[in-house]
């Protein structure tokens, strides 16, 4: 069936609660497994029917946002989730604290009691306005982005439409861009200053009221890190530090050659090559096309996963006026299909939709049948391991969507994994550093990160950008104003998508098949255990990345990148 053909009813709210209610009454009074169970999944397809609904709407407002009907519909989900949410915390806490919880486990995979663990450890109605105070600040932040208005060559950018100009072939441009955008953060320091106080003290404070010594801990909670700890994710930068940053100024001193200038200017950081970055060639129609030819000469699963996305257009993909901004993939739980939302925009991210977005949406389809619908999907770095990993599967085909500019891109898409490792582990120690020292002042935190910096990407060079110098880059970083310690999880996801890349190019049989294992186990292991099911080294270990970074240095070095 048709996406569009999918029917939308809105939930009777009223009818919800009291079936809810009665489940929950009736899982309270089960005192073993056999009573507990069948309750248990009566109330997973009551949930699922309301995530199916709500997916429904939110996808059908995102790609038409002038549609009446659904902007009223996404109005009554915004409104009612948060009340639904009441009874899945009370759903969290009779499942953790069942006394015969360990028997559950052959049924509902334990990484389900750790989630919901985490979910109550970060929960309690007296925190309430502690969160609507920093969901206001979030909101504040957002809006103040979006304000921006860059006048530049007679015209006006927001702040996404000026970063195109850093891929212009005038040097001038993309420096006038850049300069531009980053006077829109220089005149409003002060407000990124207040707002980002605010929000360390709002979480400190929330983090306090429920007894944890600083937010770090709490914010481990919130992002379900299920089987990892600040030191293991120390010992893990660390070994960033030593083992990739090197590699990382090595590129960047290529990139410098390339351009003819001594060093990567800070405009210039995203133009790998003077002649143009690599780009897609063909229209909309062919590379649509070229994806269905990979997916069917990849395998067999995602043959009949591309076939089922194309014939029941489960994606809206070109941009068009009415749209919002962005990508996301997500999943329609009782239709069992992922959907894809995108932008295309003529540059090489188009194919990583085909590729990156394509990946989410290919874990999906596998582990739809996982009964438990909070374990479809895995956590955040390991749902990232399976989607950057479909970027390196895609490799042998990218010069269907590439022609002429294939070697270019593998090139830059490879050096740009190792050039994204350490600042990725910058965003996160930075974060650390900030909720370990509660009370600093905006100064003091401007001068850590740019410490940080200097650290992590020693070959920055900020000359001419005083805003950058000072240490407001990261003024730009939503994560760490929306979803703080959120990030660590993509370098995670990062270095296991290399090694999937190295088992690949060695032709190494059993690539494919525990790649595929990883995607139909969605969520029903921890990351580690993801990790470890996939055949694949966890990251966290000293001496754990030399060899794939090994692999990867060696592949670039022997590129005559200056020919490309
Ligand atoms: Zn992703």
């Amino acid at each position: 069936m048709k996406f569009t053909d999918l029917k939308y009813e809105r939930p009777d709210y009223d009818t919800v609660v009291k079936t809810y209610e009665e489940l929950l009454a009736k899982l309270a009074a089960a005192d073993n497994k056999d009573a507990f169970l069948p309750v248990f999944r009566e109330i997973n397809t009551l949930r699922s029917s309301l995530a199916t609904m709500y997916n429904l709407a939110y996808v059908r407002h995102s790609v038409n946002t002038a549609d009446e009907f659904y902007d009223k519909e996404n109005e009554f989900w915004d409104e009612t989730n948060p009340l639904f949410a009441v009874y899945d915390t009370r759903l969290s806490k009779l499942c953790v604290e069942c006394p015969f919880r360990e028997e559950l486990y052959s049924d509902i995979p334990e990484p389900y009691f750790l989630a919901a663990e985490c979910q109550l450890k970060s929960f309690r109605e007296d925190i309430v306005p502690l969160l609507q105070k920093e969901n206001k600040l979030i909101s504040e932040y957002g809006k103040l982005k979006a304000s921006a208005q860059i006048e530049f060559d007679g015209k006006t950018y927001n702040l996404s439409t000026i970063s195109s100009k850093a891929e212009d072939l005038d040097p001038a441009v993309r420096k006038g861009a850049m300069d531009g955008k980053l006077s829109f953060y220089e005149a409003h320091e002060a407000d990124f200053d207040r707002i980002y106080d605010d929000l360390v003290k709002v979480r400190t404070e929330i983090a306090r009221t429920l007894g944890y010594p600083s937010f770090t801990e709490l914010g481990y909670q919130r992002m379900l890190r299920l089987d990892y700890d600040r030191n293991m994710v120390d010992t893990y930068r660390r070994e960033i530090l030593r083992e990739i940053v090197p590699a990382a100024a090595e590129l960047y001193e290529k990139q410098a050659k390339r351009l003819g200038t001594k060093t990567v200017a800070y405009y210039d950081k995203a133009m790998e090559f003077p002649a143009g970055n690599p780009t897609p060639k063909g229209t909309y129609e062919e590379l649509i096309q070229a994806a269905g030819q990979m997916y069917h000469e990849m395998s067999p699963e995602t043959g009949e996963f591309i076939d089922r996305m194309i014939e029941d257009e489960l994606w809206d993909l070109k941009s068009r006026d009415g749209k919002q901004m962005g990508g996301y993939c997500t999943g329609i739980p009782d239709y069992r299909i992922p959907f894809i939302f995108a932008n295309f925009n003529g540059t090489s991210g188009d194919v990583n939709v085909l590729t990156h977005e394509a990946g989410h949406a290919f874990q999906y389809y596998m582990s739809r049948d996982i009964p438990v619908l909070d374990l479809q999907w895995p956590t955040n770095e390991s749902a990232e391991i399976t989607s950057m990993s479909m970027e390196f599967n895609a490799w042998p085909w990218l010069n269907l969507f590439f022609k002429e500019d294939t070697e270019k891109y593998r090139y830059t898409h490879l050096s740009g994994t190792l050039k994204f490792l350490p600042y990725g582990v910058l965003v996160d120690h930075f974060q650390h550093e900030v909720y370990d020292h509660a009370d600093w002042t905006p100064e003091e935190r401007k001068a850590c990160w740019r410490s940080l910096e200097k650290m992590y990407q020693p070959y920055l060079d900020y000359t001419g950008a005083p805003i950058l110098e000072k240490g407001c880059w990261w003024f730009q970083q939503g994560h760490i104003f929306e979803a703080p310690f959120y990030y660590i999880d993509y370098t995670l996801a990062q270095v296991c998508a290399l090694q999937f890349w190295a088992r690949e190019r060695r032709q190494d049989p059993d690539a494919w098949k525990d790649y595929l294992t990883l995607c139909r186990l969605g969520g029903t292991k921890t990351f580690t255990g993801l990790v470890k099911s996939a055949g694949l080294k966890v990251p966290f270990e000293e001496g754990r990345l030399s060899d794939v970074v090994r692999e990867v240095h060696s592949y670039l070095s022997s590129v005559d990148d200056a020919a490309l």
